[in-house]
């Protein structure tokens, strides 16, 4: 076990959260405190405060905006990089966008249909951080991150170095720039001009989100991968499964890939049911789910 304090201590000069607490890091407003959170400006940042971390034997983790994450009640005994606004830069040449691994998604999507580029819409309403779509290769209605980086900006094994796409191996939501020691601080993505409707379809797909999603509610969006041939939600929907409580934790009736928060859900709330949804989708249809959610941290 490392000394948080001393860690603490190591890190003064940076901005530091002591005992922050997870769930209003999170979209599922769920999760214990992290020992130390940094909120990194740059990435020399980020390459001091690994440097203290592996110096006092403390592991790290990087979050975004935390929309795809479940922490457990006992929060987290280590380092959390949370890269956000301080590091949310957009730069443009042309069609060539550079964006800091901390700006929103969405933000970033909507920014570039106002500037006259087309590419992005389909990430609006996505509620993560470009750094997070990155390493998760978000996606959603056809459109994927993959389709439209170019390169990346990353720390690692603590030295700053340009990843190309080719290095990543992305696909469905996975790609090599979420592995341990990988932290994207930038994202050069390339568009093309706008074919004068790309205003339209944001448009649409927020509304069609709004009528689909349960977004009034805090989640983490959908909480399972979609497995080959079918869709998780109309998997759990057929087994029956909509409306399912524990606790605080309910299988949305809107959205039964959705799991929500209906107030005072605790991360075993959550994971007791994402095991009985499991359970009940094999044993109705023979498929087996696999979270698409990232868990991190310790029971309470
Ligand atoms: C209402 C709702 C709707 C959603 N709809 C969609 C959708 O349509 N499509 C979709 O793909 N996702 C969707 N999501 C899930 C989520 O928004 C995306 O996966 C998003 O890309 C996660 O970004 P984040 O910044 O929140 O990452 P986090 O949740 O903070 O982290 C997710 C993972 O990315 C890693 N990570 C984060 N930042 C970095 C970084 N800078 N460098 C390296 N690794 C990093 C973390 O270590 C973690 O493993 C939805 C979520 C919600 C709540």
């Amino acid at each position: 076990m490392y000394d948080a304090n001393l860690l603490c201590d190591r890190l003064r000069e940076l901005n530091i959260e002591r005992n922050a607490p997870m769930r209003s890091y999170t979209t599922f407003r769920i999760g214990g405190n992290a020992d130390v959170m940094l909120h990194p400006g740059s990435s020399s940042d980020i390459i001091k405060a690994i440097t203290e971390a592996l110096a006092c034997g403390a592991p790290y983790h990087v979050i975004g905006n935390g929309s795809n994450l479940l922490v457990r009640d006992g929060g987290i005994r280590a380092l959390v990089i949370r890269i956000g606004e301080d590091m949310a830069g957009i730069e443009q040449d042309g069609p060539v966008f550079r964006v800091g691994a901390g700006c929103l998604l969405s933000s970033f999507a909507k920014e570039t249909i106002n500037r006259g580029f087309m590419g992005m819409e389909w990430a609006t309403g996505i509620p993560g951080t470009v750094g997070g779509a990155v390493a998760m290769n978000a996606g959603a209605y056809g459109g994927e991150i993959k389709q439209v980086l170019k390169s990346v900006n990353a720390v690692v094994d603590l030295k700053q170095a340009d990843l190309t796409v080719n290095d990543a191996d992305m696909g469905y939501r996975r790609s090599a720039f979420s592995a341990p020691g990988c932290i994207v601080c930038s994202a050069v993505f390339e568009l093309k001009p706008d074919d004068g409707h790309a205003a339209d379809r944001e448009a649409e797909y927020r509304l069609r989100r709004r009528a689909k999603q349960p977004l009034s509610y805090p989640s983490a969006g959908s909480v399972f991968k979609r497995p080959a041939g079918y869709f998780a939600g109309s998997l759990i929907e057929n087994a029956g499964l909509k409306g399912t409580r524990i606790g605080d934790a309910e299988v949305s009736e809107l959205h039964a890939g959705f799991i929500i928060n209906r107030g005072k859900a605790s991360a075993k709330d959550v994971l007791s049911l994402i095991e009985l949804v499991k359970i009940a989708v094999r044993e109705h249809s023979g498929v087996t789910l696999e979270p698409e959610i990232v868990i991190l941290g310790e029971d309470a």
